[in-house]
């Protein structure tokens, strides 16, 4: 029977590694942490993420052939092929700070794979790395080998949080990156015979070592791009008078275009987008490339800009002040259907309007208090001025409350944001909404998700991003 161990059990290496056992019923895949509370969760019948469809995939091979475990040492030691997908968060301090990636935790995955192997091993990088990690990752391996024969190989994860489950089931592609010789081309056919369970031959990818970790730079970046592209056009819009739907479908009808990644919002988020593009920033000027450097930089100034954008939007349709009023914020993750606040735009758009001293009531169906007062504490590597809240129960704080239901969010608000796109909140019942709020009362769509014209026809004053504005 193969052996497959995952370092890291997160958002990434849990569900990847479900399916993988899910699909693979002859194989025996071991997720391994550091965290005793993440494992014990996967353990549990309270999963440590969010994810629709992944309880049951978990419920149907944990303990047969999926297990999750923090004997870390013991499990990769047994393996045949090694994944890492540890986080890779940015630099914060020293080299690079700001931009390049952390390999810290790769490294001490790869230092421990050394340590404890007795058997020869595939190691399979599964978190985003910059282009030439494999070659840093050879190093410490073979310098350390005793003798054991280790390939490499670059096998990036394209699924997006909140489907999750159904991009692993039916991926666009799976890439595999490694070296083109007689070991490294076993060792890919070996990763290749894993997914051959499930993905068709055709959308499974094999390249070299560096298109592998670049393609995944490369592929966020892209992502990115169309959203702050739409994005810059929804400012145009609103100075104009056109509206940004009907434009982004005109132009997605351009078979070359097409129509999916081209929602104007407030801004994309999540821990994936920002700092892979960063990371890219960061190797384009170490290979003397400033001018490429400059043009994915502009990808997230358009993404600041665009938060900045909505923020003033509400301060100034408010009359230049939200001091002391209450705005409920509806959505804190950084997209629906999950729990993941990492870099949301919800983080920078409350910090903005609580900067302006306005009271925030919050909901969002998934994310939970601690999370929510962590996010707004945090001080940002660029923050200034960390919000200070009061070690007391939310419901006391005094700036921020955080709340279990829309209606009690929305009770004597001046205003309501929609910062991600739940179903929930198009289904809501405006009109009770608009009767137990001050007037006037404004809604601010960041996700252009309610029927704008059913709002004004209640008497709501509505902001949709890049539409024409309520006079
Ligand atoms: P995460 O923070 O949710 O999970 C990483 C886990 O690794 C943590 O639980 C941490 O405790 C564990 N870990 C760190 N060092 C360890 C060690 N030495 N031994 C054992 N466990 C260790 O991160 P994630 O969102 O799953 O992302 C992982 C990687 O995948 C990142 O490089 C990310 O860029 C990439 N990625 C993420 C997504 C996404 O949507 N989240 C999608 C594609 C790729």
């Amino acid at each position: 029977m193969v052996k497959i161990c995952c370092i890291g059990a997160g958002y990434v290496g849990g569900p990847t590694m479900a399916v993988i056992a899910l699909k693979c019923p002859k194989i025996e895949v071991v997720v391994v942490d550091i965290s005793v509370s993440r494992i014990t969760a996967w353990n549990s019948e309270q999963l440590p993420i969010y994810e629709p469809g992944l309880d049951d995939v978990v419920k149907e091979c944990r303990g047969r052939n999926l297990f999750f475990s923090t004997d870390v040492e013991k499990h990769v030691a047994e393996a045949d092929i090694v994944f890492v997908s540890v986080n890779t968060p940015t630099k914060t301090t020293g080299l690079g700070a700001g931009k390049a990636a952390d390999l810290t935790y790769w490294e001490s995955a790869a230092r421990m794979i050394a340590d404890v192997s007795k058997s020869d091993k595939i190691v399979v990088e599964k978190s985003t790395v910059p282009v030439k990690t494999a070659e840093a990752i050879e190093k410490i391996l073979t310098h350390n080998s005793k003798g054991i024969n280790y390939q490499i190989l670059s096998n990036p994860e394209f699924l997006a949080e909140g489907t999750a489950i159904q991009d692993l089931f039916h991926p666009d592609r799976v890439l595999i990156g490694g070296r083109e010789t007689p070991a490294g081309l076993k060792a890919v056919q070996a990763l290749k015979d894993v997914y051959a369970q499930w993905v068709p031959d055709e959308r499974i990818l094999t390249t070299n070592l560096w298109s592998a970790e670049l393609s995944k730079l490369a592929a966020n970046a892209f992502l990115a791009q169309r959203i702050s592209s739409v994005n810059a056009m929804s400012a145009l819009c609103e100075a104009t008078g056109a509206d940004v739907t009907q434009v982004a479908y005109a132009v997605g009808k351009d078979s070359r275009i097409g129509q999916k990644f081209l929602n104007a919002s407030v801004g994309f988020g999540g821990s994936c987008f920002q700092k892979d593009i960063l990371n890219l920033v960061y190797i384009c000027e170490c290979n003397g490339l400033p001018e490429v450097a400059e043009y994915w930089k502009q990808v997230i100034k358009v993404n600041d800009y665009q938060k900045n954008r909505f923020v003033n939007r509400v301060v100034a349709s408010m009359f230049n002040t939200v001091s002391n009023k209450k705005i409920a914020v509806l959505g804190f993750a950084f997209k629906k259907d999950t729990g993941d606040t990492r870099e949301t735009p919800a983080i920078d758009v409350c910090k903005g309007l609580l900067g302006d001293k306005a009271r925030l009531s919050i909901y969002d169906p998934q994310v939970t208090e601690d999370q929510i007062q962590r996010d707004l504490t945090m001080n940002k590597f660029d923050w200034d001025h960390p919000i200070h809240l009061q070690p007391t129960s939310p419901t006391t704080v005094k700036q921020v409350s955080v709340v279990w239901d829309a209606y009690e969010a929305t009770k004597d608000a001046h205003a309501v944001c929609i910062l991600t796109e739940w179903d929930e909140f198009k289904k809501l019942d405006y009109k009770r909404i608009f009767d137990n709020m001050q007037k006037p009362a404004f809604v601010f769509d960041g996700r252009n998700i309610v029927n704008a014209d059913e709002l004004r026809q209640i008497g709501f004053i509505v902001y949709s991003i890049g539409k024409p504005l309520d006079s």
